[in-house]
């Protein structure tokens, strides 16, 4: 068992204090409440609940177990998260600094325009920053997550081909490693989801391709939805020709932007002809994320479709602009004395709200913050060092953990492997023995086209260090699954909990804590 020591010794989940659940004693109390000013009146029995069982507990306790509970998480900020497609990178402290700014956070979305002139400016430089970093027309920033801006720029492609060649477009060509949010976002546009082949190196089968737009069929054609790098970490290299075969088609293209991470101030999105395309700002530029939020999935459209984005956006007043921007000019702090300089406004042929009033503010907030503080220069360089550390990461790992598509071409910001460690040896064991290591496990079994896919992103922050750790653990893994292959069977071994049945989990959620219960 020596090798489970060496997997204890690294890992940062032990040793692990016990969680206590029942720690009430009757009588115990977290807060005093001074004594009232006034006479103390018995509330109506009817609001009154005589059993109901509240613990009671000390101020310490409390604080104890909620801090613990978190402690039992994977985090971004406390261990390597290198989740392929999500891009969980580090959070700057700075952003949150600056969401938690005062007049941000205290603000509310009913508040008359003359009053938030500040978060609209802060809106209006994030869309303008967005635009000439993706080299689109325009922004909305409603979105609250990737799959509703997928879900928006699906609606825009609809309503653009009703207003035109009718509506007999409803084929919609997705490539076959596509993200599961594609074919459902489509399919809840209205359309109907295509399948396209991709080739032995990762790539879009043209063939395939030009066959589905072929003669006829181009008339019932609606559209494609791409992304670019694909999510085998490929950069997609016929793109100018699959943009101009459905183009001439008569369809539009839906950029899935949610890879963006590879081509920050490198390619230009707008520029290669992509019609409409969803940025998730919180993978991109940061933000904590992941178990549902918040998120923030901007809508970037070219010239064919920015009449239809969702709305409101922020516009500036050209007959203010005299008025100099709100926020670096204090002499403008009375704002209604000059005007309002930045307003809301519908696009003309908008698609309407797809979210109530503006999007995650808190999340544009720290968007704005993170490609401020990097500016083109940094961000370019940070897409440089995500494409750097994926292709070293790779290279560390490839013995037994190979690439199956285009293993000979350099790989963009994560690669997806196919693990050899011995046919009875599946990914999810490898995922599960990982955690024993403290390392959050990667992406396992996406996309669908990788035999027992492993998908990696380690992100531009991580150090060497810290891939070489990783890839050690990843050896170390191997070299148990041919020594003691129960160790990976039987893992997670240092968990609170081992291996769960996620079947069952998912479809009898226990969500809540049950006294008593098991
Ligand atoms: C994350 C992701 C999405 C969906 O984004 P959400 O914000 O999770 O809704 C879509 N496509 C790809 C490739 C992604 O990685």
């Amino acid at each position: 068992m020596t090798n489970q020591n060496a997997a204890l010794d690294n890992s940062p989940l032990m040793p692990q204090v016990p969680l206590l659940f029942e720690e009430s004693v009757p009588g115990r109390c977290g807060a005093i409440l001074p004594k009232p000013g006034v006479d103390e009146t018995p509330l109506p029995a009817d609001l009154v609940r005589g059993a109901l069982a509240l613990p009671e507990l000390s101020e310490a306790q409390v604080v104890r177990h909620f801090t613990r509970l978190s402690q039992r998480n994977f985090s971004v900020d406390g261990q390597f998260y290198p989740l392929g497609s999500c891009t969980m990178k580090y959070n700057p402290k700075l952003n949150e600094e600056a969401a938690a700014e005062e007049g941000f956070r205290r603000s509310h979305p009913l508040m008359a325009g003359t009053y938030t002139q500040g978060n609209l400016e802060l809106m209006y430089r994030l869309q303008e920053r967005l635009k000439s970093l993706t080299g689109f027309e325009g922004c909305s920033l409603q979105g609250s997550a990737g799959a509703q801006g997928e879900l928006a720029g699906m609606l825009m492609i609809r309503a653009r081909h009703r207003g035109g060649s009718g509506d007999t477009r409803r084929r919609v060509l997705i490539p076959d490693s596509a993200h599961g949010t594609n074919p459902a976002t489509c399919t809840m546009a209205g359309f109907t989801a295509e399948s396209i082949p991709s080739g032995a190196d990762g790539a879009v089968d043209m063939e395939a391709l030009r066959e589905s737009v072929a003669g006829e069929k181009a008339k019932t054609l609606a559209g494609i939805m791409i992304t670019n790098p694909g999510t085998l970490g490929l950069f997609e290299r016929n793109i100018a020709e699959i943009i101009r075969i459905i183009h001439n088609a008569g369809g539009l293209v839906y950029g899935d932007g949610a890879n963006m991470n590879a081509l920050m101030g490198i390619i230009k999105p707008g520029d290669l002809g992509f019609d409409v395309m969803h940025l998730n700002l919180h993978k991109t530029f940061s933000t904590p994320h992941g178990g549902g939020g918040p998120g923030a999935g901007a809508i970037m459209a070219g010239k064919t479709l920015a009449a239809f984005l969702p709305g409101p956006v922020v516009v500036r007043d050209p007959e203010a602009a005299s008025a100099g921007p709100a926020m670096a000019n204090p002499a403008s702090a009375n704002p209604a004395a000059a005007g309002p300089v930045y307003r809301l406004e519908k696009p003309p042929s908008s698609i309407g709200r797809i979210k109530s009033f503006y999007g995650n503010f808190g999340v544009l907030v720290r968007a704005y913050a993170y490609i401020r503080t990097l500016g083109t220069r940094g961000l370019r360089r940070a897409s440089e060092y995500a494409v750097l550390n994926a292709n070293y990461l790779r290279a560390l790992i490839r013995d037994h953990y190979p690439t199956p598509f285009g293993p000979e071409r350099p790989c963009m910001h994560e690669f997806t492997s196919s693990p050899n460690l011995g046919k009875d040896i599946h990914t999810i064991d490898i995922a599960k023995r990982l955690i024993d290591y403290g390392f959050h496990p990667p992406t396992v079994y996406f996309p669908l086209i990788v035999k027992e896919a492993f998908m990696a992103e380690p992100t531009e922050t991580e150090t060497k260090e810290t891939m070489d750790a990783f890839a050690a653990a990843l050896e170390a893994i191997a070299e148990e699954a041919r020594t003691s292959p129960e160790l990976l069977k039987n893992a997670p071994h240092f968990t609170p909990v081992g291996r769960l049945d996620e079947t069952a989990a998912a479809r009898n959620p226990v969500l809540r804590y049950i006294p008593g219960a098991e």
